[in-house]
């Protein structure tokens, strides 16, 4: 079986969030299923400067205002066709905006394009290379699934994923004559939305299948409250909703073999893992002491909320704790916690960028990592902290109330509990949640528990990547009845 994939971002060559993860690691767990995965990518210089055995494949003499070419080769492990379009993706900066962050006013002309791409690849455009079913991620592929439902090629199945609901790509109307697409298009049952046009929307139309990142976001995506205005749509294709959760690629994320980390260790010893803290507390500029060590390697936004965060810092350093903070995002969030830093000198220590390296040194070295999202469709870095024995605090939502165990009297002595939770995401949960780990953390033995607890889950991709076999199997097996 061959399924095309098609993505604005994968790991190792370009990322800004988990979605880069996810796109990475999936061919990989697919391949052991009898599924050959292709990825479909923007021309950006990060990946066309890795793309080996590269082959021109594809050329468009204009398209969407410039020349451009489809280029098959391999990057990392990975089969890639890539999108060479200079006009397009040959910019400095991240792959939706330039170095100040601000997105890139042609967004919808950069991924329109790349979603034409995508289409005519599905349709056959690449000699010898036809998919059974096409899988999009997110907003930037989701016009694909659009542009093969208005361009012929509605036969092969669709695949639409939702990694976060709140980015949607809308525009307005104006850009719809460019788009290429048929007069008829323009409708609430094709890519028309609120007034314009939504890349989103258009690919859950389209879409055979809609799949999010877990099971509770996929009820959560059909209220009000978490459906971004979306959930009239979800809720009419829910019969054709499901919610599989992310696994986590457990060979670069294997704290027994990881080269990221200050000292190895597994779940049979944990006693590399003093090594690793002790590494964290001098990048940090941290105190060196036994008490507890939270982390939290995240966007600064809102969503993740860290401005409940904030609100907390002072009880939290009150409680004993330090905490170490790895992210970027939000200028007044940055600025909030660089205060709290400077006024808990040793105690709170934060550094503002994006390190790869360094998270994995964190996720081996903190004793629990916070995770206070007021929604998170999966979540990955409290799986990367179940992996690494840094116990997971999350707020009950999405991903995280999946994948951790709450610590409460009866999962404790059944052995089950693997973190803590709270509900609802507010500063008051949120603070008790600290201090049951801080509670926890002075009794060795609950601690050392729930961390081994934690290593033992099953974070990997096998469970989600038969999941989505057995989906992909059946909607083709619909095609071919159809
Ligand atoms: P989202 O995709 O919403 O940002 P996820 O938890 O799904 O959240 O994925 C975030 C990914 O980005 C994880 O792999 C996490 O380790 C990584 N990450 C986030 N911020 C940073 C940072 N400042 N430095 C290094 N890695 C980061």
């Amino acid at each position: 079986m061959k399924v095309l994939s098609i993505a604005s971002e994968v790991f190792p060559l370009v990322k800004t969030g988990g979605l880069a993860d996810v796109v990475g690691a999936l061919p990989l767990a697919m391949a052991p299923l009898g599924i050959e995965m292709g990825t479909f990518l923007p021309g950006y210089p990060a990946v066309l400067d890795k793309l080996r055995k590269r082959k021109v494949v594809y050329a468009y003499p204009d398209l969407q205002g410039g020349p451009a070419s489809i280029v098959a080769g391999s990057a990392s492990g990975l089969n890639l066709l890539v999108l060479e379009a200079p006009h397009l993706f040959n910019r400095p900066g991240g792959p939706y905006g330039d170095a100040t962050g601000a997105d890139w006013p042609d967004n919808w002309r950069r991924f329109a394009a790349f979603c034409q791409a995508g289409s005519n690849i599905a349709g056959g455009a690449v000699p010898g290379y036809r998919p059974d079913l096409v899988h999009a991620h997110d907003w930037q592929a989701a016009m694909t699934l659009a542009y093969m439902r208005y361009g012929g090629v509605e036969r092969t199945p669709k695949v639409m994923t939702v990694h976060n609901l709140a980015f949607q790509g809308q525009f307005g109307a104006s850009i719809f004559g460019e788009l290429g697409l048929p007069a008829e298009a323009m409708s609430v049952d094709g890519v028309e939305y609120y007034g314009g046009v939504g890349f989103l929307k258009a690919g859950l139309q389209a879409a055979w299948a809609i799949t999010t990142v877990s099971p509770t976001y996929a009820q959560e995506i059909r209220t009000a409250e978490f459906g971004m205005g979306l959930d009239g749509l979800i809720n009419m294709r829910a019969a054709d909703l499901v919610g599989i959760v992310n696994g986590i690629d457990t060979e670069i994320w294997d704290p027994a073999t990881d080269e990221l980390l200050a000292a190895k260790f597994s779940a049979k010893s944990l006693k590399g893992r003093l090594a690793n803290k002790r590494a964290v507390e001098e990048r940090f500029g941290l105190d060196r002491d036994e008490g507890p060590l939270f982390t939290v390697v995240s966007r600064l936004t809102w969503q993740k909320g860290m401005d409940i965060l904030v609100s907390l810092l002072d009880p939290l350093v009150a409680t004993g704790a330090r905490l170490a903070v790895l992210g970027s995002g939000d200028r007044a969030l940055e600025g909030a916690l660089l205060a709290a830093a400077a006024r808990h000198r040793g105690r709170i220590g934060v550094v503002i960028g994006y390190d790869e390296g360094l998270s994995h040194l964190i996720q081996g070295g903190a004793d629990a990592i916070l995770v206070p999202s007021r929604f998170e469709p999966c979540g990955l870095t409290q799986l990367y902290g179940l992996r690494y024995g840094c116990v997971p605090v999350v707020a009950r939502t999405g991903g995280l109330a999946d994948t951790v165990i709450d610590a409460n009297e009866a999962a404790v002595s059944a052995g089950v509990a693997t973190g803590f939770q709270f509900a609802p995401s507010n500063g008051d949960a949120f603070a008790h949640a600290i201090r049951r780990a801080v509670a926890a953390y002075a009794a060795k033995p609950v601690w050392t528990a729930l961390q081994k607890q934690g290593m033992k889950a099953d974070v990997s991709w096998q469970k989600s990547a038969a999941r989505y076999a057995d989906l992909y199997r059946t909607l083709i097996a619909a095609g071919h009845s159809a």
